[in-house]
């Protein structure tokens, strides 16, 4: 009777233990993951600033005067293929105020045919004329309208 009573008791705290123990960490799990959405919420915010800061750079610097990609990705720090995805979204944004990104477009150093038609920022290949791959950097320029 004694015994059996004892057994149950001790029965009886292992699982209030249990049930602590499994308040503790839940607890501790929603604190991590709130911890990580914080983490990741403060990474994509710096994010969002850097890029502004990065686009707000390429501007002044197209205002200032003629660059290529090249010259853009040095000044400011970043990937070549960076530049052309902030380019696109700069065009974008300058519409909207009333100025306009200014292409001056590749030319072949061979034959001098000129990538005149050509609307996205990329450098392109390969002459479509004499099949060359000598050609200029386009370069770019913010220019009232
Ligand atoms: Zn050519």
């Amino acid at each position: 009777m004694v015994k059996s009573d004892f057994f149950r008791n001790r029965q009886n705290c292992f699982f209030k233990c249990l049930e602590f123990l499994n308040l503790i960490f839940g607890i501790c799990l929603i604190f991590a993951i709130c911890d990580l959405k914080f983490a990741a919420f403060c990474r994509h915010q710096l994010m969002i600033i850097a890029m502004g800061t990065i686009r707000q750079q390429i501007i002044e610097l197209l205002t200032e005067g003629e660059k290529d990609a090249r010259e853009l990705s040095r000044a400011v720090g970043i990937k070549e293929k960076e530049v052309y995805e902030h380019l696109t979204h700069i065009s974008r944004s300058l519409a909207a105020k009333g100025s306009h990104l200014t292409i001056q477009p590749s030319e072949c150093l061979k034959c001098g045919y000129v990538f005149k038609d050509r609307r996205r920022f990329t450098r392109p290949g390969r002459c479509p004329r004499c099949r060359e791959s000598h050609l200029t950097s386009p370069g770019y320029r913010i220019a009232p309208k």
